[in-house]
């Protein structure tokens, strides 16, 4: 399939009268062809606009086209072949095994989405029964369920290119809920989103889902991006990438006329602590897994474990030294691109500088820098060392670690009390552990989004009840989650019907239920007709 490197609005190719960019193959530094345009203010509004004209049509389709439009996406990806896995490759140095992987990750969650509004209960509708012989005031009929925003903006991260992209969560959640797309493209793999943004009209025109449900805007730099969360017509965003980008368009989003929401899952540390009894028993195991899930896609994983805690002691000595060792032998690899790689390389330099760190290992063979690769980096520190220097828990992305060595579980509780948000908490511990560490248990249950037990937090299983979120700064907003069926929750808001007309209530709510979807009757959860 040819990629024009145009933008994309409502499924037409715009001309090309902008400037132009090409992506570039991490691990040769050649450029990729073809150009891709800058898309214009014009060209932005032009997508919006599409994208307000098609919810119309969009929100009021059955909801079995919605469902078979997910469908039909999901056999579209596969149509895409090796064409489509290959640019990925070029485009990030991934291997072709791991996009192969991605790509089964994005039609697997894609049907995930058509299955959970086929089966509505996620619409949350709720009646409460009328009563007017109430005293001293009739009770109403109330009637409400969750209903879409409208058009909203996606930003994909370069880490996932295909499973957090174009054909990523956010944008199938997005269509489940009922909602147009208008996505920014990764400057970083914009053939990917081509190609990628094809297969979704491919499925638009089987399902007669009117083509302006989707948009794919390219361009490198930030006015594309900005220019789209103010956009007025725009009603939410969702966001994954940087903490800094994220932050960035945050705020934008914020400062608009009409704030809208803005649902950014950002960069992580991951803590994982290792309480004494699973260091004494376990400590070559935990070694053996924790280098593999630090060094797994090269570190470039927002779950990525970026902190390791114990205690102090000949055991954490022993463990200390297992993983210096397996670090050691990790071999070199290309990162996504030269932004990821000169920031990772600063981040190094300046952890090496920095007294309060030592290192203590990393990979023995030297990185090429032509092909932007990376050595992975263990640095060890204590307690009091980040105390002296928080900033030593900023995540840096890509395959560094540090281990902190704590003086008891008193400065594991004091440590643990001043970690910020993160997407996952990981303990490794025997059950003796936990009986003897509820406190720091507990507090640790404040900090993060997912609490993962004698596991890695790399891997993330997709299902009804992950939750890919935490407190700020893994994201803005908590509640919320970028990975798994909820995310859809991110794209609706709930519409309250007082003493409407069956006829013309959605069809959930009806009296009859004829879809049988799961509501809530006068507080109880039933499937019966009213
Ligand atoms: P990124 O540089 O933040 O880019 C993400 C997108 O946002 C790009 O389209 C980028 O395009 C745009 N952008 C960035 N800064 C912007 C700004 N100030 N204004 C407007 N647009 C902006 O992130 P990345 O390199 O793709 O991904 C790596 C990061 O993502 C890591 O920190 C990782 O931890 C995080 N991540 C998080 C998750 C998660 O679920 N929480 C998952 C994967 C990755 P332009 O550069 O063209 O503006």
């Amino acid at each position: 399939m040819e990629i024009s490197g145009r933008q994309l609005i409502a499924g037409r190719e715009t001309s090309a009268t902008s400037d132009s960019f090409k992506a570039d193959n991490p691990a040769t530094g050649d450029a990729l062809e073809p150009a891709f345009y800058e898309a214009t203010v014009e060209e932005i509004n032009e997508a919006v606009e599409a994208a307000l004209e098609a919810f119309e049509i969009y929100r009021s389709k059955r909801v079995e086209t919605r469902a078979d439009f997910l469908d039909a996406i999901a056999d579209e990806i596969l149509v895409l072949g090796d064409e489509f896995l290959e640019r990925t490759s070029a485009e990030t140095g991934y291997p072709l095994a791991r996009c192969s992987a991605e790509r089964d990750r994005a039609i697997n969650h894609t049907r995930q989405f058509a299955n959970l509004i086929r089966e509505g209960s996620w619409l949350d509708a709720r009646i409460d029964l009328p009563d007017p012989t109430r005293k001293p005031f009739p009770k109403p009929d109330v009637r409400s369920l969750m209903q879409p925003l409208g058009p909203v903006a996606v930003f994909g991260a370069s880490n996932f290119p295909i499973a957090i992209s174009v054909l990523g969560a956010d944008t199938m959640s997005a269509f489940a809920s009922g909602c147009p797309v208008v996505i920014k493209g990764h400057p970083a793999h914009p053939g990917t989103c081509e190609l990628a943004a094809r297969a979704i009209y491919a499925a638009a025109e089987r399902t007669g889902v009117p083509a302006g449900v989707f948009s794919l805007l390219q361009g490198r730099g930030h006015e594309v991006g900005t220019a789209l969360v103010q956009h007025p017509d725009i009603t939410a965003a969702a966001f994954t990438g940087s903490l800094a980008g994220g932050r960035a368009l945050f705020d934008v989003a914020n400062q608009r006329p009409v704030p809208i929401p803005f649902y950014a899952e950002m960069g992580s540390v991951n803590p994982l602590f290792i309480l004494p009894g699973a260091l004494k028993s376990r400590a070559p195991q935990i070694a053996e897994g924790f280098v593999a899930a630090l060094t797994q896609g090269n570190g470039q994983f927002c779950t990525n474990p970026g902190i390791v805690l114990g205690n102090e002691s000949e055991d954490w000595q022993r463990f200390s030294a297992l993983v210096k060792e397996k670090v050691e032998a990790v071999a070199p690899a290309t990162m996504l691109h030269a932004g990821i790689h000169k920031a990772y390389r600063s981040g190094i330099e300046s952890r090496c500088e920095n007294e309060d760190l030592q290192v203590l290992g990393h990979s023995s063979e030297n990185p090429d820098d032509a092909k932007l690769e990376a050595a992975a980096y263990l640095f060890e520190t204590t307690q009091q060392g980040i105390v002296n220097d928080p900033t030593l828990l900023d995540e840096l992305f890509g395959p560094c670690s540090t281990l902190v060595s704590c003086g008891g579980s008193e400065d594991m509780i004091a440590l643990a009390k001043s970690l910020e948000g993160s997407l996952s908490v990981t303990i490794h511990g025997t059950e003796k552990d936990l009986a003897d560490h509820r406190d720091l248990i507990s507090i640790l249950q404040t900090k993060t989004g997912r609490l993962i037990f004698n596991g890695y937090p790399v891997g993330l299983e997709v299902c009804h009840s992950i939750h890919h979120g935490g407190p700020y700064p893994a994201t803005t907003h908590s509640h919320y989650t970028s990975v798994g069926t909820r995310a859809i929750e991110r794209f609706v808001r709930p519409v309250c019907y007082q003493d409407w007309p069956d006829t013309l209530l959605p069809i959930e709510l009806q009296n009859a239920n004829p879809r049988g979807v799961l509501r809530m009757l006068n507080g109880h959860r039933t499937r019966d007709a009213v």
